[in-house]
């Protein structure tokens, strides 16, 4: 079928060509509406139908493939590997969900997930969306005070955790974080249930904490059937930075995700039942939610979890699980790719990768000679997506499963079925529908299945963040610069916000900021995103200090930078360190106070700094340029 036929239908016949995807799932109730549009922003997909993500996922799957493999775990941190056909995937999914039930689990109650990539954490995942109970994960690279503000948003009956995670041989300690995460949470969850792996002691807390070996030897046999929940119930939430410092909740349905998924599988992943799914991602991110766990489960393939670096043992190891498992569909981010063409290119003629139909990349421009690299090195189609935590899905792609388009270098290519994408101009709100006329993108509602429900708690902030930033229109603002070729491919062109994207991780430059400013020397700070050829954006930091006698020579300033890259470590995480942490006596800002970021930015990249003339002291701008060409 034409593409362009596939789309307009998504558009202008919307309840028919939904309908049509939603037969891609099962169903225990079948829906009794498609779309009830009747309350806008707030759409509501297949309401009236009842499902589950796990029944879908997993036991869906039993008649036909108890025994092919499922789920595929490698960790080339530990050397374990081993592969779960459906069948056991089935038995330990219902050890979980028995275990978080005799802990006090129970349908509508919130669990929250901080592991390391371990198939523990995949089985709590699903044992949550078997019982209905809302999972919340929280990645492992994130730090004590990430963690406290996620546990109080998300008030779990339950958290669920390991004693450590590993990366590049070195063990990462969880549980102190999560222990000190806790301690600054005023509300505390009833249990914690931890898998310990034997990499680092544990101080565990009695009544409290509870053993996962232990339990679920209790549990060996327990059968926990699928709740059959409402389509548009709660199936998690997953926290993202925005402009304020505080973590949004983007909160997810049932019905439409597992649809949305089906679809997306089939349409653009280009995926079959008893195929292997590859995708490199974190779970603590939303494509480890859509594309490590549900997509390619839902789909009847196997998914492999591997939990390691992309060059270690040497830059061939993925492509050795290629051939080792034939995969055939493989999911990464452009910043691993540029990590692996840093190595010996040999390592991509190495193995048999004749499996492989497509590499799809995504969280981040890619840009041209990255995939012009990999895509010479391994033959096969490199397939840009663009999309956010909160689409859940695809928003910009190439759908080569409806029907074959070329890609275009640069591009993540046009609006996917099902979504309204259009760029307006940012403060007049109107349209821009010319070739090369830059604007924001925007979706005009109603959203596709899968997209987020609402923010977690807060359908006023939701309203107010997303849907109300365009003046005079309600349209959804993905708060990225975008322009449309004469072609109609789209180019993404950045965010319009302070939200940065680092190695494909996106991150609050307020939340840094926050907890720089918590050091009882700093009075000050400025972060802002910087280009950088590996990672895509790295945080670089000004501060301004309050004691400058700190500051005596060069290496007081690194000691202190030092002590600062530090508390941004252990209260948000490693994933969040500034690249640099540099001290000036003013940062730039207008006469009214804000801070000129942009204009900071621009000169760390050797840009010019704009229009400066509501900037309070322009010597603020040059002692940052003195610093950065230093
Ligand atoms: P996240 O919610 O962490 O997935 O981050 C979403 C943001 O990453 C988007 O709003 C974009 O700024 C950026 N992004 C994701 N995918 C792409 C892509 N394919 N091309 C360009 N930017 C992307």
């Amino acid at each position: 079928m034409a593409y362009a036929d596939f789309y307009r239908r998504s558009i202008e016949d919307r309840d028919a060509f939904w309908a049509d995807q939603a037969k891609l799932i099962a169903w225990h109730v079948a829906p009794q509406q498609i779309c009830d549009a009747s309350r806008p922003p707030f759409y509501r997909w297949f309401a009236g139908g009842r499902t589950n993500l796990c029944h879908n996922a997993v036991d869906r799957h039993l008649s036909a493939r108890g025994d092919q493999a499922a789920l595929i775990y490698v960790s080339t941190e530990t050397g374990k590997e081993r592969v779960y056909s459906f069948r056991e995937l089935h038995a330990e999914v219902q050890r979980m969900a028995a275990v978080l039930q005799a802990l006090g689990t129970r349908q509508g109650d919130r669990v929250l997930i901080y592991m390391p990539m371990i198939p523990e954490a995949v089985f709590a995942m699903l044992a949550c969306a078997r019982i209905g109970a809302i999972h919340a994960v929280v990645f492992g690279g994130f730090a004590s005070h990430s963690l406290a503000s996620r546990i109080e948003d998300a008030t779990p009956r339950v958290v669920v955790s390991a004693d450590a995670g590993s990366r590049g041989g070195k063990v990462m300690p969880y549980k102190p974080l999560l222990d000190e995460g806790l301690r600054l949470s005023s509300h505390k969850p009833d249990a914690v249930l931890l898998v310990d792996r034997g990499l680092a002691p544990m101080e565990t807390v009695a009544g409290r904490d509870h053993d996962w070996a232990t339990l679920s030897a209790l549990h060996r046999d327990t059968q926990v059937p699928c709740a059959w929940l409402d389509a548009t119930d709660i199936s998690y939430t997953l926290y993202t930075s925005g402009t304020t410092g505080k973590p949004k909740g983007v909160q997810r349905d049932v019905g439409g995700y597992a649809v949305a998924l089906a679809a997306s599988m089939k349409h653009i992943f280009l995926g079959e039942p008893g195929e292997t799914y590859f995708s490199t991602s974190d779970i603590g991110w939303v494509v480890g939610h859509s594309y490590i766990v549900y997509g390619p489960l839902i789909a009847g393939m196997a998914t492999i979890l591997y939990e390691g670096l992309p060059i270690r043992p040497d830059a061939g190891i993925w492509w050795s699980l290629v051939e080792k498992y034939k995969v055939a569909s493989m999911f990464s981010a452009p910043t691993a790719v540029r990590v692996l063409k840093k190595q010996d290119p040999a390592f991509l003629k190495k193995y048999d990768l004749s499996s492989l139909k497509a590499l799809f990349l995504a969280g981040e421009p890619l840009d041209e000679p990255t995939a012009r690299w990999i895509n010479d090195g391994l033959g096969v189609p490199v397939i840009d997506n663009y999309w956010q935590t909160e689409s859940g899905w695809p928003i910009l792609t190439i759908a080569n499963g409806v029907e074959r388009q070329h890609s275009k270098f640069g591009s993540p290519g046009v609006p996917v079925y099902g979504y309204d994408v259009r760029i307006v101009h940012e403060s007049t709100g109107e349209e821009l529908t010319g070739p090369d006329q830059k604007g924001v993108v925007v979706i005009e509602g109603p959203t596709p299945p899968g997209f987020m429900q609402t923010v977690w708690k807060d359908d006023e902030r939701f309203v107010k963040t997303y849907w109300s930033s365009i003046p005079g229109r309600q349209v959804y603002s993905t708060f990225d610069w975008g322009i449309r070729d004469e072609d109609g491919y789209f180019y993404i062109l950045g965010r319009t916000d302070d939200v940065i994207n680092v190695a494909g991780h996106r991150l609050g430059t307020r939340e840094i900021e926050e907890s720089i400013s918590s050091h009882p020397n700093i009075a000050e700070v400025a972060v802002v995103g910087v280009a950088d050829a590996l990672k895509g954006q790295v945080a670089m930091a000004f501060a301004v200090v309050k004691d400058a006698s700190a500051l005596g020579d060069a290496k007081a300033a690194l000691k202190l930078e030092g002590e600062v890259m530090k508390l941004v470590d252990d209260t948000l995480g490693a994933v969040a360190r500034p690249a640099r942490v540099r001290f000036v006596t003013v940062l730039p800002k207008t006469r009214s106070g804000k801070l000129l970021r942009r204009a900071i930015q621009a000169v760390c990249e050797g840009r010019d700094a704009g229009d400066l003339t509501t900037i309070e002291d322009p010597t603020a701008l040059q002692q940052i340029k003195d610093l950065v060409q230093a």
